[in-house]
């Protein structure tokens, strides 16, 4: 029975890295080499048509029909050139992952003949039959029409699959009826919103020049890899993405010597090569290293606009799956797939830069700018502040349950850290009595705005314990777990930071209005913000049962599980938020709403019948089989004459009958609470229900397991131990 564990052991024991070699040693050779980015467009369309879709790009805008004829035409030519035989609307539906359907550029012309064709219209739009995708009762599947329409925003590209070749044209995905079903569309509608309200705020207050400001994002992605064939030994990660049953190893992290230290070779080729691929698509990855728990690690490309750094890291998950078969590897993206370690999240370090190259968020040596700096910095904690349940909700996944508030992971209240420094700079903003200006500067330097340093980027205190922090030039954003498409934490961000600009300016102008100078009616609101939103703030340790007890006197709400939190969704301060900025309207919220909730019963659903199959049909056979060696040693003990009363054999024979015996009943009330839970019809009932009744079961059972785990003789034991999947490779 164990034969598949040991099989992949030794099959374990054959590995070498793979041959690797790199296009050059020069990244910037092949950088972008399989994207058709500016360089490429200019290169290949008319200036005139070149111009036209640039201008689309940067501000907005219909295509014309002739300039996607010309572009699809450009984009053809250089796609077949590099050998691309199928073209694919690509786009991110609900399911989290991304969607393709290739089709050929190849057209029969009548008379047996064929030619190669890519119309405007097909670059355009198209209507995949894609009638499967969660659309939360939007789409009723005899009617599968769903549209995916170019987004220009974010440049087309190829993929290379062994030899086969394919471009990619990134789309939104919305219905028949105009409903979006995907993440990039809402996400689009956000990004809007924060450049209009944003720009608005600088353009009046600070600087003329500022026309449009783009929110930047940074994606951390972290990441586990375990040999392809221990993972296919382990039916609760192929099935599940997480191990549900397994004791510790005697060896986890205590010693953090995975951390930061040496890439080991197998490792690093699969590193090397899956970063080639990235860089060729035009993703600006540059670092990579070890992370706490072992078999973890991280890569970071540069980051980008919101839009295309979302686009890239869904990419770069689909290419790190893809690359990893090629080493054996299996990359798991889920948020805890193994307990007693860390997690893994995809910190998002967000921040707002505009046309002209400032950073918003980043301090300045400059009075003036610094009074810039602190409107945004203020608002983007008091928007955090004012939908801090939002936010919350915005990370929420079955997956992630196990990891907020888990090992090393941010706790599920949300805080935001600032440092010592720049609460100093708000409390003494906060604590001064009503500004009088008289001239110049003097303002500022009442205000000690103008000492906040430059170079705060380089001394921000760490705090790893923050859901929110700000890291001197930009906030980070680490709830949001491993497997996750940053969209849905960026349209909250960006929505409610947009939301509460469009607040301050109405609050600043009704003052300036009364007859107060610009600054001084800026710098009151500031600190009346302050005051209401200093409760989000804090600087302590967010994993303490100090803060827990803090947080709830605070009124910050603490939601544990993924059922609870999606409750924030469908306020109506959450609805009157999204439906008048036109980012979703009440029936697509009620859709998506419906999605979540699926997809965590469906997800509770899985891992409770792979966990009572496992049990029942796994271990508790093996766990039987063992026993009855050791009653047959015991009679034959007793047969030889030996006193067996007190063998601690005995002991162990009783205990795995009382451990079987638990796993047994335990399963089988888990199994009835399943039913139970499947005959309830209203989504949001039957997730609660998944969630407390059903997943309640979860912690016995393994606890029962994995004391099996400890009594069964190893060469028994069917499952992939934990240290195994975590240490070899
Ligand atoms: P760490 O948090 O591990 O110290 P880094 O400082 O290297 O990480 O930055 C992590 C990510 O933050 C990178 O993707 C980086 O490009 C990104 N980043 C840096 N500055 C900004 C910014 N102004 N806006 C958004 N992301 C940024
Ligand atoms: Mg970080």
């Amino acid at each position: 029975m164990s034969k598949i564990r040991f099989t992949a052991l030794a099959e374990l024991q054959k590995r070498k890295p793979v041959e690797l070699t790199p296009p050059s040693s020069k990244i910037s050779s092949f950088y972008g080499a399989n994207i058709f980015g500016r360089e490429t467009m200019r290169s290949t369309l008319s200036s005139d048509i070149f111009e036209q879709l640039t201008r689309t790009i940067d501000k907005g805008g219909k295509i014309e029909p002739h300039v996607a004829e010309a572009v699809a035409s450009a984009m053809k030519s250089w796609a077949m050139g590099k050998g691309a035989t199928h073209y694919t609307h690509w786009f991110q539906p609900l399911t989290g992952a991304t969607a393709e359907k290739h089709d050929a550029f190849f057209e029969p012309s009548g008379d047996g003949r064929t030619i190669e064709k890519f119309k405007g219209s097909a670059l355009v739009q198209q209507e995949p039959d894609a009638s499967s995708f969660p659309s939360g009762g939007i789409r009723n599947t005899f009617e599968a029409r769903g549209y995916t329409a170019w987004d220009p925003t974010s440049p087309a590209f190829i993929i290379e699959n062994g030899h086969a070749r394919t471009l990619c044209i990134p789309t939104i995905f919305v219905s028949y009826t105009g409903e979006a079903l995907d993440y990039k569309a809402p996400l689009l509608k956000a990004l809007s919103f924060v450049d209009r309200a944003a720009t608005e705020v600088c353009s009046e207050y600070f600087d003329k020049n500022v026309i449009k400001v783009n929110a930047s994002l940074g994606i951390e992605q972290e990441y586990f890899l375990v040999d392809r064939a221990l993972y296919s030994a382990r039916p609760d990660l192929v099935l599940a993405g997480r191990s549900l049953f397994g004791h510790t190893s005697a060896k986890g992290q205590q010693l953090e010597d995975h951390y930061f230290g040496a890439i080991p070779s197998r490792v690093h080729t699969f590193m090397v090569e899956f970063e080639t691929e990235a860089l060729k698509l035009g993703i600006p990855i540059r670092t990579r290293h070890n992370e706490v728990a072992p078999g973890q690690y991280e890569c970071a490309p540069t980051f980008e606009e919101v839009n295309l750094a979302v686009d890239h890291n869904q990419l770069l998950m689909d290419v790190m799956e893809r690359v990893a078969e090629r080493h054996a590897f299996k990359v798991l993206l889920h948020e805890k797939p193994f307990a007693g370690v860390n997690g893994s999240g995809k910190h998002n370090n967000w921040s707002l830069i505009t046309n002209t190259g400032k950073n918003l968020l980043a301090p300045s040596s400059k009075p003036k700018e610094n009074l810039q700096f602190l409107t945004f910095f203020v608002n983007t904690i008091k928007a955090v502040y004012e939908h801090n349940a939002l936010m919350r909700a915005s990370i929420a996944s079955a997956s992630n349950d196990h990891r907020l508030g888990a090992n090393e992971a941010p706790p599920a209240i949300m805080s935001v850290f600032i440092g010592t420094q720049l609460s100093e700079v708000l409390d003494e903003l906060e604590k001064n009595a009503k500004v009088k200006i008289d001239k110049g500067d003097n303002v500022y330097m009442k205000l000690g705005i103008s000492k906040i340093p430059a170079i705060l980027l380089d001394n921000t205190d760490r705090n790893r314990t923050s859901p929110f922090a700000f890291t001197g030039n930009k906030f980070e954003f680490r709830a949001v777990g491993s497997s996750a498409n940053c969209a849905s934490a960026m349209i909250v961000l960006n929505t409610i930071v947009a939301q509460q600009l469009v607040e301050f300016k109405r609050d600043v102008d009704k003052l300036i209005t009364k007859g107060q100078k610009k600054e001084v009616a800026i710098i009151n609101i500031l600190r009346e913000y302050i005051k209401t939103s200093k409760h989000i703030r804090f600087e302590g340790n967010g994993y303490s049962d100090e803060w827990l007890k803090e947080a709830e006197k605070r009124g910050l709400s603490h939601i544990r599980d993924t059922v609870g939190a999606l409750d924030a969704y469908l306020t109506p301060k959450t609805k009157k938020l999204f439906i008048d900025n036109n980012i979703f309207t009440d029936r697509e919220m009620e859709a998506r709403q419906e999605i979540r909730f699926e997809s965590y019963i469906k997800t509770i659903q899985i891992e409770a019948r792979v966990m009572g199959d496992l049990a029942i049909n796994h271990v508790i056979p093996t766990a039987i089989n063992y026993q009855n060696k050791l009653i047959t040693n015991i009679k034959g003990l007793k047969d030889l004459g030996f006193d067996i009363s007190d063998n601690p054999t005995m002991e162990t024979i009783k205990e795995i009958t009382d451990r079987i015996t638990t796993i047994k009943i335990k399963v089988g009330e888990m199994i009835e609470a399943r039913k139970v839970a499947n005959k309830i019809e209203h989504s949001k009932e039957m997730a609660e229900s998944y969630c407390h009744k059903v997943k309640a079961y979860f912690d016995e059972i393994r606890y029962n397991v994995d004391k099996l785990e400890l009594l069964v003789d190893d060469e028994d034991w069917p499952l992939v131990k934990y240290r195994e999947l975590l240490f070899l490779r």
